[in-house]
């Protein structure tokens, strides 16, 4: 079964944005603002999580003119942005006569922004679950006896690989399963300098036990009231980077735990849930 992994870069080394993308984290682009959903729990403007345009293959949301964009509360200590049922997040598709030609910039100067990843490409990978084991997946009886041989990480398509298996509770009607979404993201090429993105760095070595923090003249994350992945007042520049010894890197773009899994009904309304 085949699913597309996003090739991603870190917004702030990437070209001023021109027109729709789709990304991760940032700010979205094309909402008009009276469409920013609020959380239902605690009343403040959800935090934008990633945003998609149709696609026949990777995202099939029914008309070439759609977007999907997804959304959840910043304080998953405090509501319920995990529940498929519950008002702490938002999934839903816009067409494209219904959008602006614009980033939207945030309801709130509180308004959480999550580190921005531009999606530049598409790895196209097949899983072992075929078929077979693909109509096992529903279930938690089943689900349970599903073995992925690949690492469960951000994807289009393909099979969800639950993280909980065990405690799998979907809404019935279930829908066609669009795509999952996890809470940090690696990046294409090289690590860029400290410098050149602005935030702490932190490089590990080997064995992940010692670590090298570098953190730029300038920035001072102290001066936040409280620690936010996203600088405040940017569109989407990381307050960390992790570069590991085999000079991967990586961060975290979203505040949810573990993984969101994202489905499409009938009538093209869609649900978002997570688990860790
Ligand atoms: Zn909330």
């Amino acid at each position: 079964m085949k699913y597309y992994i996003p090739r991603l870069r870190l917004g702030v080394l990437e070209p001023s944005q021109k027109s729709f993308c789709d990304k991760i984290g940032g700010l979205p682009w094309g909402l008009s603002k009276k469409y920013w959903p609020i959380c239902g729990e605690c009343k403040r403007p959800l935090t934008f999580n990633a945003q998609f345009a149709h696609n026949r293959e990777r995202l099939n949301l029914g008309a070439p003119t759609r977007a999907l964009f997804l959304f959840s509360c910043a304080e998953p200590s405090i509501c319920e942005s995990w529940d498929a049922k519950g008002r702490a997040n938002a999934a839903f598709v816009l067409n494209s006569e219904k959008m602006t030609d614009g980033l939207t910039s945030p309801p709130s100067v509180s308004t959480t922004v999550e580190p921005e990843a531009i999606v530049v490409g598409w790895r196209e990978p097949t899983e072992n679950v075929g078929p077979k084991l693909y109509s096992k997946l529903w279930r938690r009886s089943t689900a349970e006896t599903v073995t992925h041989k690949l690492y469960p990480r951000s994807k289009l398509g393909g099979a969800p690989f639950w993280i909980q298996p065990s405690v799998l509770k979907l809404p019935s009607p279930r829908g066609r399963f669009l795509l999952q979404l996890g809470n940090a993201h690696e990046f294409e090429g090289p690590p860029p300098k400290p410098a050149e993105v602005g935030c702490e760095f932190l490089y590990y070595s080997k064995d992940k036990e010692a670590v090298r923090r570098v953190v730029p003249r300038g920035f001072n994350q102290l001066s936040y009231p409280y620690w936010r992945r996203g600088q405040p007042g940017t569109n989407g520049r990381p307050s960390q980077i992790v570069v590991n010894s085999d000079g991967t890197w990586n961060c975290e773009t979203a505040g949810f735990p573990g993984m969101a899994y994202v489905f499409m009904l009938r009538d093209a309304s869609c649900y978002m849930f997570m688990q860790n």
